[in-house]
């Protein structure tokens, strides 16, 4: 889950790597290092526990005037975060350097044969032992990329590695093995970077390569070139990236965090733009590349993803049932690997990862794969390898999502979910076309819609600020307003640390009525749809138990004003579109409780943005 980046050119590679590092610190921040040669093709090392502010203290003033260098910032897997198990990680005569990304597994039965031929370790990672058994081959005589491939025959796992040497200060090599996240080339003039991922490259160059599992680059000033994982040379193609770096920079909001909820109107149009027709309004998505035979052949669609994506898959049943008539089902990644699913050619599997990397997604769809499930997938990344593995990928478009907490990608998620299902529904021909008009000209009005969400800030932040002390908050929801009140209950964990359950709201009466009194809150979403008067009864529930009650209702809804303590007003939009517009609530009230709380909007503690570890 970590941040890599590396350098080789003609320019100071100690602040390109630092400023590479800072564009991928959401990847991870339990310590940051550095390794640069000096001008003799000497080491220089130095790293530092915790952000990559107290690694850029430790430098200043002794970085060498380098042309060749990796960084890391590490998500901590084996060993806390100190800086002994800080990256980069060196063998015992520190003359190789490397970084790593991912777990290797066996690394304790390595490690034993290395301490009994008399290996020294001064670290708990898993990753040491690479730097130590990389030496040996090297010491041999075994020219570096080489002995990299030798030693990931050896090591099992998922991850990404990237090492330097002394003897030949200049030329990087890397690796990436499975599914633990990627390793991008940025292709430049009379230089070239590696990295975790396009953000860190952006800066210096669009031109860039994607390293595929099993693959390895060797990287030179002048010149790269790729390897299979049986050492032949392979061809690769350079791609030119449509992001620019912009893109990734605040623009004048305090946090990365607020630019996105902000950008979800944009987001919301980006993804329906050349999607959502009118004259006749209809969709026509792209990356569905299935047969009117075989999407009548369907007899079921799974949607698998991990946290706020699994959220938008439940959001997306929801569609896919209503409008494509499919039975839908939702799995959370992990356990659908797991659990030995019943799939078949006519099981439909729609994953979702903002990054494409998300290793449980993969190992899902690598299930559905073996199983002949055809397969889509929702994506921000061109490039990524969720896209490589389905059959169609569909592009959220949303431009780069830094902040931990996901917010644009899960609105574009949920409109392009609308999308197919309404894309699938026309071509199985269970879709009355006035109903696939109705929804288009509502999906349209989205943005204006999203935009009024947004304009009640002002009236989020002072109910948040009333709010901020409590410890604990239950979300309560039915039907479409269920996944809101999961999403609105894991924004609030992820970025202000508040315990918060989110819960169907029939099954409040089950237990989690007993947490409620006073000190305990509960955001009820309560649109006005055929579910309205059960959440007013459930609202009554939590009322009559002293628990305070923030509403989420309808536009110009009154039915609560007496009942609940707070109310917010969605914008009026179709009622399948309610997510859409609700989460942006969710959203904000999690922000201005963080900020409220002076905790780290952007790098929650303990989570990485791009979750490449199972
Ligand atoms: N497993 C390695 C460690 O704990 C790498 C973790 C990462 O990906 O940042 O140091």
């Amino acid at each position: 889950m970590c941040g890599i980046v590396g350098y080789t050119g003609h320019r100071p590679a100690g602040p390109i790597v630092i400023e590479g590092l800072r564009r991928l610190e959401y990847r991870g921040y339990d310590s940051a290092g550095v390794a640069l040669f000096d001008e003799r093709g000497e080491l220089y090392i130095a790293r530092a526990t915790g952000k990559l502010d107290a690694l850029v203290q430790r430098v200043e003033g002794t970085l060498p005037p380098a042309v060749c260098g990796i960084g890391h910032t590490r998500w901590a897997t084996h060993g806390e975060p100190n800086d002994a198990n800080a990256h980069p990680q060196l063998d015992p005569l520190g003359r190789v350097a490397i970084v790593h990304n991912g777990i290797i597994e066996n690394y304790d039965v390595l490690r034993k044969e290395v301490a009994e031929r008399g290996g020294l370790f001064s670290s708990e990672t898993d990753t040491e032992v690479v730097a130590h058994l990389l030496a040996e081959h090297v010491a041999r005589g075994i020219d570096l990329l080489e002995a990299l491939r030798l030693v990931v025959a050896g090591a099992q796992g998922a991850y990404s590695l990237v090492a330097v040497s002394v003897d030949e200060p200049g030329r990087i090599v890397a690796a990436r093995v499975g599914n633990a996240g990627g390793i991008v080339i940025g292709h430049g003039d009379g230089e070239h970077l590696v990295a975790s991922d396009l953000g860190a490259l952006l800066p210096h160059t669009r031109r860039v390569s994607f390293l595929e599992p099993g693959e390895f680059v060797d990287v030179r000033r002048d010149a790269v070139a790729y390897l299979d994982a049986e050492g032949q040379p392979l061809e690769k193609a350079v791609e030119e990236q449509p992001f620019d770096a912009v893109a990734t920079a605040k623009g004048g909001y305090k946090h990365f965090m607020l630019k996105e909820v902000h950008e979800q109107p944009v987001t919301v149009l980006d993804a329906m733009r050349g999607r959502y027709l009118l004259h006749p309004a209809r969709v026509e998505m792209d990356g569905l590349p299935f047969t009117v035979e075989q999407v009548r052949a369907l007899t079921r669609v799974v949607i698998v993803g991990m946290g706020t994506s699994m959220h938008a898959a439940m959001v997306g049943r929801h569609y896919i049932e209503r409008f494509a008539r499919i039975p839908a089902e939702v799995d959370n990644s992990a356990e659908f690997r797991y659990r030995y699913p019943v799939l078949d050619e006519h099981t439909l599997v729609i994953s979702i990862s903002q990054a494409g990397e998300t290793v449980d997604t993969l190992a899902a769809m690598d299930e559905a794969k073996r199983a002949g499930c055809p397969q889509v997938t929702i994506c921000n990344t061109p490039g990524a390898q969720t896209t490589r593995v389905a059959d169609g990928t569909v592009f959220m478009r949303s431009g780069p999502e830094v902040a931990v907490a996901s917010t644009k990608t899960m609105s574009a998620s949920m409109l392009l979910l609308h999308g197919i299902a309404l894309h699938l529904g026309r071509m199985r021909g269970t879709l009355d076309p006035e109903v696939e008009a109705r929804q288009v000209t509502a999906a349209l009005h989205l943005p204006v819609a999203i935009g009024e969400a947004l304009e009640m800030a002002p009236h989020l932040q002072r109910i948040a600020g009333r709010y901020a002390q409590c410890e604990d908050f239950l979300f309560l929801g039915r039907g479409l307003g269920y996944p809101m009140a999961l999403e609105g209950a894991l924004k609030l964990k992820e970025v202000s640390y508040i315990h918060a359950e989110g819960y169907a709201a029939g099954e409040m009466k089950h237990g989690p009525i007993a947490l409620i009194d006073e000190s305990m809150p509960t955001v009820a979403l309560a649109p006005r749809d055929e579910v309205f008067d059960k959440m007013r009864s459930n609202i009554q529930q939590v009322r009559a138990r002293h628990g305070a009650v923030i509403a989420v209702v309808s536009k110009d809804e009154h039915a609560l004003d007496d009942l609940a303590n707070d109310l917010i007003e969605l914008p009026a939009v179709d009622a399948a579109l309610v997510p859409l517009v609700a989460v942006v609530p969710m959203q904000l009230l999690s922000y201005y409780i963080a900020l409220v709380r002076g905790a780290d909007v952007d790098q929650p503690r303990n989570l990485a943005k791009t979750v490449t570890v199972e």
